[in-house]
Parts: structure tokens; sequence; C-alpha cells
């Protein structure tokens, strides 16, 4: 399917709704029936109803379409956010005794899952370095149900070989998800690659403004409708008709978005990485990055967001570099129109920091819509600040 016509038409009826080109927000929670015969039928199969806006709502099915369509999946479900597009179907394919192989350092709510709410229903899981799909296969025990992939990571960026973890997976009866939220749907197609379930904070690149909270999980129509009529009815975690109104938005210009970011991802880093005052620059797209071969294999385009490590650095080195920036915000998040930084140390108390560990010290930064002179010229003073 072409990228425009998923972008501009796919899933808009517009004789439905008087023509118009922006699809309507349907803001409604129940839908009625002439008959009870009709009724009947809608109550008995929600999956293919319009019965009530927990479950399925027009707006929403838009966005459903687009978003399976850009993954190159059967369907997809959205979510009130990214954490929920992770957790619901998660905890949709596991049972009290299964276990998990899951990569080191995913998102940390990811951890939270896997560490704190999954043991809670006997459900065990073994970390493993997933840029070794040998140590992947070590861990997989009898009861292995679920390999849980992110790759890229987005502080670290360390990547798995998504077709020969499926490869190994598939015959063992095992099941293969994803957090794609770095590359999104543009930069990385693990459907394509034999990955099950696709799972995606469109609160990132998908939403693009920095405006809504949304998750989106996408795979084969069995698996999306049995997430479908078990979890996600049941815990609850529909996203609003305007939410998904503002990623149909969103989506429109998600191609311009990503090339742009992408580019100037590619001028910062360079000149980062020459930058007396920079020990080291991580980006997947740079000839030095240490899965760089896979990354250009794997992946059709980069993230706009890297990490870099000053040279000798300190937390005051660190602290005095952040907060002397001008136009990159301070804040969490990323995806949006605007540049943001996060250093490590925010996350931890200053007791903690040892130095010596090179996770303590990165500073992660997120390239947005702005001119690549613009930031260079903020990072460039920032940096006269430490050097
Ligand atoms: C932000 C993020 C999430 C969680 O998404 P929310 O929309 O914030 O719930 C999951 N994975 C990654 C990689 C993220 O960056």
């Amino acid at each position: 399917m072409d990228l425009s016509y998923i972008l501009n038409e796919l899933g808009e009826e517009r004789s439905d709704y008087f023509n118009a080109v922006s699809p309507p927000i349907i803001q409604t929670s129940n839908f009625t029936f002439n008959t009870v015969s009709d009724f009947r039928q809608a109550l008995a199969e929600e999956f293919d109803a319009l019965l009530y806006s927990r479950g399925q709502n027009p707006t929403i099915n838009i966005l459903r379409q687009k978003l399976a369509a850009l993954d190159g999946a059967e369907d997809a479900l959205v979510f009130s956010s990214g954490i929920a597009a992770i957790t619901v179907p998660v905890l949709s394919l596991l049972q009290q005794g299964d276990h998990a192989v899951v990569v080191e350092n995913p998102y940390s709510w990811t951890i939270k899952l896997f560490n704190n709410m999954l043991p809670k229903f006997g459900i065990s899981s073994t970390y493993v370095d997933g840029s070794d799909t040998e140590q992947i296969r070590k861990a997989i025990q009898p009861n292995t149900r679920l390999i849980y992939l992110e790759s890229p990571n987005t502080f670290s960026y360390e990547l798995q070989d998504l077709k020969a973890v499926a490869d190994m997976a598939k015959p063992r009866g095992i099941l293969t998800m994803i957090d794609n939220s770095y590359c999104g749907p543009l930069y990385q197609q693990p459907i394509a690659l034999g990955i099950d379930l696709v799972a995606q904070s469109a609160t990132k690149y998908l939403g693009g403004h920095s405006d809504v909270v949304a998750g989106v999980v996408t795979g084969s129509r069995e698996l999306i409708k049995k997430i479908f009529n078990n979890e996600f009815l049941n815990i609850g975690p529909a996203l609003s008709p305007h939410s998904a109104w503002l990623l149909i938005r969103g989506l429109r210009t998600l191609p311009l978005r990503m090339q742009r970011s992408f580019e100037t991802a590619k001028v910062i880093t360079r000149w980062l990485q020459d930058h007396p005052a920079v020990d080291q620059v991580i980006w997947p797209f740079m000839p030095n990055f240490k899965q760089s071969g896979l990354a250009v294999r794997q992946m059709q385009g980069c993230g706009s967001m890297f990490s870099f490590i000053l040279k000798n650095p300190s937390v005051q080195k660190i602290e005095n570099f952040c907060n002397k920036l001008q136009h990159i915000l301070m804040a969490v998040s990323w995806g949006g129109h605007e540049s943001l930084i996060i250093p490590a140390i925010a996350g931890m108390a200053k007791n903690e920091y040892d130095s010596t560990n090179r996770r303590h010290n990165l500073i992660r930064m997120y390239a947005g819509l702005e001119d690549a002179g613009y930031l260079i010229k903020d990072l460039e003073q920032a940096l006269d600040e430490v050097v």
C-alpha cells in the first residue's frame, strides 16, 4: 500500500460525514440499535461492532486502520498511553507459570512491568544482552512464552537482530514482541522480519507535537482480537476520540517530520563528535556505533535521538552544561517539534553517581524540528561553559 494513500485516504469514508476532508471526532460513549437482533449480534461480537467506545469508535477505527497499514500488520489496537500498549498485550500473552526473556535496558516502566507487576501473577523473566541472539536463545526455558525486544532502546541504543530472533523463536512456538517507538513504522518494519507484535508509544513520533499521550500495538488479527476481547475491554485503556483525531492529524506529516529530524540528527551528531569537550556520541547511524552494520541493514532510517558523554565528566559539569542551554528544553519524552535534553544524572541521587560508569554520564538529546544551525549554536554556547 502506498504511504501517501495510508496517510491521506485509508479508512476515511468521507461520504459518511458530509465529504469533510478532516474526519469527525465521534465524541460518543455508546451506539444505538434499531432491532434486538442487531443489538444481540453486537453484544455477542463486540470486536466487529460499534457498541461502546471502550471497545470500538469510528474516529479510533480510522486511526487503527492507518497504524496497522503503516506496520504492514493485519490489525492494530490503540491505547491511552504507550505503556498501556505494552502492559496490556503482555498481560494477554502470559499466564501463571510462564517465563519471558527480556532485553536489557528497556523503557523504565517496561522494567517495572516485568520486575514488579508480572511476578504478582507468577510470571518470571530473565534479562539478556539482546545484541547477541545466542544470549537470548540460551535464556529460553521450557516455560518461555515470550521474547520481549526493544531495538534500539532510547538511551544507549543497543539493537537486536530482529529476523534472527524471530527465526529462532518461531519454531519453538515462542511469541516475539518489540517496542518500536524509536524508529517508528517508517524506519523499521518488524512484522516483515517475523516479529509477532509491535508496540509503540504514539506520544512520540506518531503524534509528533507533544500534545497527546497514546500507544499502539499491531499484529495478526487473531492476536489483536484476543487482546481486545479480554484484557483490552477488561482493563479499559481506550484512547479518547479527540486524542485519536490529534494522532490522525499528526500522521499526515510523519514522513516530513521523520526525514527532517533524521537529517538534523546527522548534522548534530557529527558536529558534537568533533567538539573538543565531547568524548563520545552514541547514535545507531554513526559509522563508529558498535552495531552500525546491523543498524543500516535492519533500519531504513534512524530516529533523531542520540546520547553523548562529555570529556572528564562530573555531576557539576553535566549540570552546568544542561542548565546553560537556552533553546533545547529539559524535559522527559521526545518525538515532538521541540528539541529536548535529559542527563542520566537527573534520574539518580547525587551520591549514586559514579564518574567511571559510562551510563551515568550519558546525556540524551532528541533533535526536533528546529534548524540544525539554531540547535548547534545553543549546544556550542553551553559547551563553552564546560571546556
Ligand atoms: C515513552 C516511551 C514509552 C511509554 O509511552 P507513553 O506514551 O509515555 O506511555 C514506551 N517505550 C518507549 C521507548 C518510550 O520512549
